[in-house]
């Protein structure tokens, strides 16, 4: 949606297509980080973004037994909101979908799933699609893989895929909220177990994490040990736990973590998830699917004008992008095994490992995570031009 966005911006006719009817779907995550806030900024859309309802958030806090420590400061990052918005990403793209509709050349296809590319001499021509309407075929200059971790563009592509391998799941449930609740802490864990929520104003968005296939298992101990399990974690929710009726309640995603060897083929890009799939650690895949679309849109625009794309036009993308992701990935990779892959094994009451032990005893230090998760490692501005100015 982004690089839609900001391609129709400079004058190039481009379709998305999503394969849903809306957006409304509870597992993409929340949060809208101050590296995609200073970029609605650069966009003159910041002061409009806002004004849709969304939770500011200036420090994240952890808690380990029942110990609560603030793990990252956002409030000293150079970027004009110093905070992470947390707004259902149904918001944030229903809200770029308006912002498209000023330009002629953005056109959003709702209900329009991409099942397979188009290939004339090992060139990627476009795409075949299914809609409401029939079958529809698209021919286009450059075909961009932008549909997330389980991507059939790069699987139609045959692109080699780099499994990184992750060592959990996650149970997700909605949990109503009462105004006299804690204030947010995002995750929660005691000996092995970890629950993350996500304060959603009206309800708690919240994940339980599992080992990895061990949803079965967990659905066979039955859904009033699993309430107990949550409420032992959150006391507070022990009330209304009881929302969760059945495990129909209760959805599992699986997690993947995995890069593409190679990103592009002539006449094709992927980007965002489906060139790599990220952890939910740190919750910071949006962060790193924006940029990835603001790269792309900086390199590929004028080409997209003038010309044809080249493959080497295409590697930059690739390479301009690959850095941040597996520098991103490797830091998730090892929290996953050195943390989470620790909670859940053990039954022993948790310590508060030394890394947290020094954020909670030197303030300054809060300010690297924030930086990790708010700006990330290769921070993207916007190059391109606008065609259409506000008046
Ligand atoms: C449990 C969990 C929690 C997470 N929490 C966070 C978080 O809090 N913060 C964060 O930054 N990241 C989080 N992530 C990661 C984040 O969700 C992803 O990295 C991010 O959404 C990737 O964006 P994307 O646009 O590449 O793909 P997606 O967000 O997956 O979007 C892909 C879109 O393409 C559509 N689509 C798919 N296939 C087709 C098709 N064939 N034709 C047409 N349309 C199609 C889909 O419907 C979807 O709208 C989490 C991940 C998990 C698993």
């Amino acid at each position: 949606m982004m690089l839609g966005y900001l391609l129709a911006r400079s004058g190039i006719d481009v379709i998305v297509l999503e394969k849903h009817a809306d957006f409304l779907r509870d597992f993409r995550g929340d949060t809208i980080h101050p590296s995609t806030l200073e970029l609605m900024y650069e966009l003159g859309l910041l002061e409009e973004f806002l004004k849709r309802p969304h939770q500011k958030t200036r420090e994240i806090r952890g808690q380990v037994g029942d110990q609560s420590v603030a793990l990252g400061d956002f409030t000293h990052l150079p970027t004009h909101c110093k905070f992470l918005a947390f707004m259902p990403q149904w918001d944030f793209l229903n809200f770029m979908a308006e912002q498209g509709k000023r330009y002629p050349e953005f056109h959003l296809r709702m209900q329009a799933e991409a099942i397979d590319l188009i290939e004339d001499s090992g060139t990627i021509v476009g795409v075949r699609a299914t809609t409401r309407d029939g079958p529809l075929e698209i021919r286009s200059r450059l075909t961009v893989g932008a549909d997330g971790r389980r991507s059939i563009v790069r699987e139609r592509a045959g692109f080699e895929v780099i499994d990184l391998g992750a060592p959990m799941d996650v149970l997700w449930m909605r949990v109503s909220r009462h105004p006299s609740d804690p204030g947010q802490t995002l995750g929660r864990a005691a000996a092995g177990k970890i629950f993350i929520m996500v304060d959603r104003d009206e309800y708690w968005q919240c994940g339980y994490v599992i080992p990895k296939g061990a949803a079965e298992e967990t659905r066979q101990r039955g859904i009033e040990k699993f309430r107990q399990e949550i409420a032992s974690l959150a006391p507070f929710l022990h009330d209304r736990i009881g929302e969760l009726r059945d495990w129909n309640d209760v959805s599992l995603l699986t997690v993947k973590v995995d890069r593409l060897k190679k990103w592009f083929r002539p006449g094709l890009l992927c980007i965002g998830d489906s060139a790599h799939a990220m952890s939910p650690v740190g919750g910071v895949g949006i962060n790193l699917a924006i940029q990835d679309a603001v790269a792309a849109a900086n390199i590929l625009a004028a080409k997209l004008i003038t010309g044809n794309i080249s493959e080497s036009d295409l590697e930059s993308v690739e390479r301009r992008r690959e850095f941040p992701t597996r520098a991103t990935q490797k830091l998730q990779v090892a929290v996953q095994n050195r943390v989470i892959r620790r909670i859940l094994g053990t039954s022993n009451p948790l310590k508060l490992p030394l890394l947290l032990r020094l954020l909670r005893d030197f303030p300054v230090l809060r300010r690297l995570p924030a930086r990790v998760i708010g700006i990330g490692f290769r921070p993207e501005h916007i190059r391109t031009p606008d065609l259409h100015p506000r008046p």
